[in-house]
């Protein structure tokens, strides 16, 4: 199996199938936040992804906001909203995904990763044990680094998981 391929794909974050993954026995859903839930480096918590987020905690599971980005962009996200966030992740680096589940008291086997990036996202959830969803990415507009990633990830949807997305 390719370290790239999700487990899922999903069109966006809310067609997360939360009470089938709750049955299954999942406790925990680690969510990138620029691009998957909110607009890049801008995007504050707006309703929809705050209802998500709740309806997640609502059938409990323990949501943690997983980001590469820096501590103020994830605040800015947040709010006043109430969850664990972790910033500087380093993804694809298995350690934070590891040192996440470790903190949390989750095994990797029951944590789900949803992010808008196989070379980030969900190659770390691969890697570290954990169940990667990929979710389309919200906007086309991407920062320099992503856009780059964007086009590596092309090449890897089309030769490598051989799927349009
Ligand atoms: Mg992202």
């Amino acid at each position: 199996m390719s370290l790239f391929r999700p487990k899922e794909i999903l069109k966006i974050f809310t067609d997360l199938d939360i009470p089938r993954y709750r049955e299954q026995g999942f406790e925990m859903v680690l969510l990138d936040v620029d691009n998957t839930i909110a607009a890049p480096n801008t995007g504050s918590c707006d309703e929809r992804a705050r209802k998500f987020i709740l309806d997640l905690q609502k059938a409990g599971f323990k949501v943690v906001i997983f980001s590469n980005n820096n501590e103020k962009r994830v605040k800015m996200f947040l709010g006043d909203l109430k969850a664990d966030y972790w910033y500087l992740a380093m993804k694809p680096l298995p350690c934070s995904y590891l040192a996440v589940c470790k903190k949390m008291h989750v095994k990797p086997s029951k944590t789900i990763v949803m992010g808008d990036q196989l070379i980030t996202d969900i190659l770390g959830a691969n890697l570290s044990g954990c169940y990667g969803i990929y979710c389309k990415q919200l906007q086309e507009k991407d920062s320099k680094m992503t856009a780059f990633n964007r086009r590596i990830e092309k090449f890897i949807w089309r030769n490598v998981l051989h799927e349009e997305v």
